[in-house]
């Protein structure tokens, strides 16, 4: 049931009740979400083709109607085909973001700040053609200064320039998962790959399920996610799968850029370190839910264990 139908049965119910008849039960409106996908790095086929995995993932977008956003290092379209694959995204009606044109961790000490915002300039010249790309910035591994000069300096360009912050709501490792996939396939092509799925699903479900009810403890209302992927294979395989998985837990997509139009987007959070999950920064700023958070909030290492146990 989407949130429209929900008003209607509710508003259905009342008029019965007033008629003396059974009211119709209110159910909690759907949890929404959106996919946001990251990077863009196509030059490692493994399995898939470059174009049969920017396919598929296109592929996976349209048949649950969902416009995604898709956040690019600009290096990645230097190249004709690359901008040709992007191409591809603008057409099916995707937003398009800045994610820098080198992928640099902001937070590393050795990270000039002039360079750092010079190096999202470039990103930006190879994409403000397309007539998708918005002015959505996603940090590089969601890191948005770790001292408070870098954060507010940051802040001030992006605002000067135009840009909003694309920020993630449901952080998770489908990097780390990818990283095993593609080892193991490039050792043994025949591999199975359905182990990988499973946990790919589980993990995803885990963290979801995680800052949703962190987000109902900081904010006290529901949000629209944005989940966070990336352009790999482990999406090109599975990205249906997981849209499918989201949708038989009850949840609603929608597109990202209505999601990135919840208020949540707007805050700010005075951390230091800043970034992470958006929801997880505001956890942060909140004294008494801070003690219960990790940092990083999301990490490859806390995975390993148990992606070793299954012998992933
Ligand atoms: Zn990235």
């Amino acid at each position: 049931m989407n949130r429209r139908t929900f008003t209607k049965s509710l508003a259905l119910g009342i008029t019965a009740a007033g008629l003396g008849k059974v009211p119709a039960i209110a159910r909690k409106p759907a949890t929404q979400f959106s996919i946001t996908m990251d990077d863009f790095h196509w030059q490692n086929p493994v399995k898939l083709s470059a174009l049969e995995r920017n396919q598929s993932i296109l592929n996976a977008f349209q048949s649950h109607s969902i416009k995604a956003a898709l956040f690019v290092v600009g290096g990645n379209i230097e190249a004709p085909e690359g901008k040709q694959l992007l191409s591809a995204w603008d057409k099916a009606g995707h937003m398009l973001g800045n994610h820098t044109y080198s992928h640099r961790n902001y937070n590393a000490s050795a990270t000039v700040v002039a360079e750092y915002q010079q190096d999202i300039l470039r990103a930006e010249a190879l994409l403000k053609d397309f007539p998708r790309f918005r002015k959505y910035f996603r940090f590089p591994l969601l890191k948005e200064g770790d001292t408070l000069a870098k954060r507010d300096a940051m802040r001030t360009f992006l605002s000067q320039h135009g840009y909003r912050n694309g920020h993630v709501t449901i952080d998770n490792s489908d990097w780390a998962i990818d990283n095993r996939l593609t080892a193991r396939l490039k050792k043994d092509p025949a591999a199975d790959v359905k182990p990988y799925r499973d946990f790919y699903m589980e993990h995803m479900w885990a963290r979801a399920e995680y800052y949703d009810s962190l987000a109902q403890r900081v904010l006290g209302r529901p949000v629209k996610h944005t989940v966070l992927v990336h352009f790999n294979l482990l999406n090109g395989l599975f990205l249906n799968d997981l849209i499918a998985m989201f949708k038989s837990k009850g949840w609603e997509p929608v597109d990202a850029e209505e999601a990135f139009a919840d208020p949540l987007f707007s805050a700010s959070p005075k951390v230091v370190p800043a970034g992470e999950s958006i929801v997880w920064s505001l956890a942060k700023e909140k004294g008494t839910i801070a003690k219960s958070l990790r940092y990083p909030a999301e990490d490859g290492e806390y995975e390993n264990a148990r992606m070793n146990k299954l012998g992933l």
